[in-house]
């Protein structure tokens, strides 16, 4: 879905000189066009605006949600730290800290193969996911 014009209806209302169309004594501010970085609005301020006047449809249409809680077993990830003074391999570490662990991990652990392929890529990690299956291989979790 993508339209061609910015969303807020206020959008005019900016009276930006690029705005300005129309011949002299009929002339007029009309709509920026929608910005293919943002999406549907010409600007920052412009979804911000538009937000204002429909987040109460928005969340309707969405649906309320309750509370949600993660788990113990699902509270797994990894942590990359630097410290100057430690070496390579004791920057990363597999925590759950609702568990009380804080394990060091080696970087091959802790990246997938592309991670450890990239140039300055050392503060890249596996998800979550990939956290919690590494937590139950080294035996930290079932
Ligand atoms: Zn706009």
């Amino acid at each position: 879905m993508s339209s061609e014009w910015c969303q807020n209806k206020k959008c005019p209302e900016k009276k930006n000189q690029n705005q300005i169309r129309g011949s002299k004594g009929a002339k007029y501010y009309q709509s920026n066009k929608a910005s293919t970085y943002i999406g549907y609005w010409c600007s920052n301020g412009c979804r911000d605006s538009w937000w204002n006047q429909n987040k109460d449809t928005c969340i309707q249409a969405v649906g309320f949600i309750d509370k949600q809680v993660l788990p113990l077993d699902d509270a797994w990830y990894v942590e990359y730290r630097y410290d100057y003074r430690e070496n390579e391999q004791d920057r990363y570490h597999l925590r759950n800290i609702l568990k009380g662990v804080d394990q060091p991990i080696t970087k091959q652990q802790a990246q997938t193969p592309e991670q450890q392929a990239k140039e300055y890529g050392h503060w890249y990690t596996i998800d979550d996911t990939e956290a919690k299956e590494l937590a139950i291989t080294l035996g930290l979790a079932s």
